[in-house]
């Protein structure tokens, strides 16, 4: 039967020790052993079942852990404090001194100021390239690249990688291919497309409420280990942890992933093909005209969609804020960074999310001053969004 990411996260059960349908909140930082024995074989990371430390594992920590890998059809998964916090974690596991790395060249700023800016001093270097040419790709790899990596739909162009045959470049050449996903969830599976390991920021559409931070990466028994290893684990050596409090609050809201992203993409393609239609430069991998349309369609889960998030190109960057903050102003959204809430939020990433990479860069790389980046919400009514919206944009001179 074809892989179905919801099914297997609502197939999971729990429960909590008084039978509560909810499991319980591990309220503690630390485990206590019945034996001296069982505490040093945990600490070797040969015992099952037990737990040592908070920052190693909790018992949240893996029920949401468990929930995801599902999700992303891996073998397991660790939660960390933030989408960097899991990020980081696994460049370094992954990555020493005289390392290279192939990168998109368009990733969250974020993750393009570490690799640019941060791994260099640890001598390890990045190629950013052309994700969508798998012949550029290939000639960016050197004897020593280790990663390949890449955001399936990437912040903030919404290019999209072609998974397949990434993987088939990265087993070509012995590396790992390392996929951020958190654009679209459920909508792609990098894994069952030949992803290593898939990566997420929980902060957005998964947790879906921009009440917290979160991240996790889904991979092999042996990754993963390796993460959590008290010896040399990057998850467990820097320290990124998930409290439990919030690692319970995302599984809760994790339960409805499906219904928002169903609703998000319904509306995000309804808003991106009416723009396109009154002639606004509008990017949206469900449009014909986007460049990766027919790869998305390829590599989707048809009945979510094309994920909610979209630009349009407002000229110039006076244009789009004057639209952004008239838009505000009538309620029909937020000027905001961060995506995957329930109102719409805007922003313009040339200079907020994406303002880390040089401005040269952001324009070889097609990243205009007037973008903006739009994560539409789970409105009701559509239709009076898009007649809002429209009539802000005659006001500010976008439309005529
Ligand atoms: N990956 C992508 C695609 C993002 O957009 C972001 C944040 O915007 C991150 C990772 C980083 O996640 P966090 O803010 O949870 O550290």
């Amino acid at each position: 039967m074809a892989f179905k990411p919801a099914n297997n996260i609502q197939d999971l059960q729990y429960f909590g020790e008084f039978g509560g349908i909810n499991p319980s909140i591990s309220d503690a930082t630390t485990f206590t052993f019945m034996s001296a024995k069982t505490m040093s074989d945990t600490f070797e990371g040969n015992s099952d079942g037990c737990h040592l430390y908070a920052r190693h594992t909790t018992p949240s920590n893996l029920y949401l852990g468990e929930a995801l890998a599902a999700m992303e059809a891996t073998k397991t998964a660790n939660v960390f404090g933030s989408g960097m916090g899991a990020i980081t974690a696994v460049l370094m596991q992954l990555c020493g001194a005289g390392d290279h790395v192939v990168s998109s060249r368009t990733i969250y700023g974020g993750t393009y100021a570490f690799l640019k800016n941060f791994t260099p001093k640890l001598n390890i270097q990045t190629s950013f390239v052309d994700i969508t040419k798998l012949a550029v790709v290939e000639a960016a790899i050197t004897p020593h690249t280790k990663v390949l990596y890449c955001e399936s739909v990437s912040n903030p162009l919404l290019e999209v990688a072609d998974i397949e045959g990434l993987s088939e470049l990265a087993k070509k050449h012995n590396l790992q291919l390392v996929v951020d996903n958190t654009f679209s969830p459920l909508s792609i599976s990098p894994k069952t497309l030949g992803a290593d390991i898939v990566i997420h920021s929980l902060t957005k559409f998964i947790n879906g409420s921009s009440d917290t931070v979160g991240g996790v990466v889904c991979g092999t028994q042996e990754m993963i280990d390796r993460l959590r290893s008290v010896i040399d684990g990057a998850g467990m050596l820097f320290g990124s942890t998930m409290d439990s409090r919030v690692s319970a609050s995302i599984l809760k809201n994790l339960r409805t992933l499906h219904i928002r992203i169903k609703q998000h993409s319904a509306n995000a393609l309804y808003l991106a093909e009416r723009f396109e239609k009154d002639g606004l430069k509008t990017v949206y991998p469900g449009l014909e005209s986007h460049p990766s349309h027919l790869i998305f369609k390829q590599m989707m889960h048809s009945e979510y969609g094309f994920g909610g998030m979209m630009t349009i190109d407002a000229g110039s960057l006076e244009k789009a804020n004057a639209l952004m903050e008239l838009m505000q102003k009538e309620n029909l959204g937020y000027l905001a960074v961060s995506l995957g809430f329930h109102k719409t939020l805007f922003s313009a990433p040339g200079s907020s999310t994406s303002s880390e990479i040089p401005e040269d860069e952001q324009k070889e790389m097609g990243l205009g001053e007037g973008l903006i980046r739009f994560s539409i919400g789970l409105d009701n009514d559509i239709e009076r969004t898009y007649q809002k919206m429209k009539a802000c944009m005659k006001t500010v001179g976008i439309l005529s």
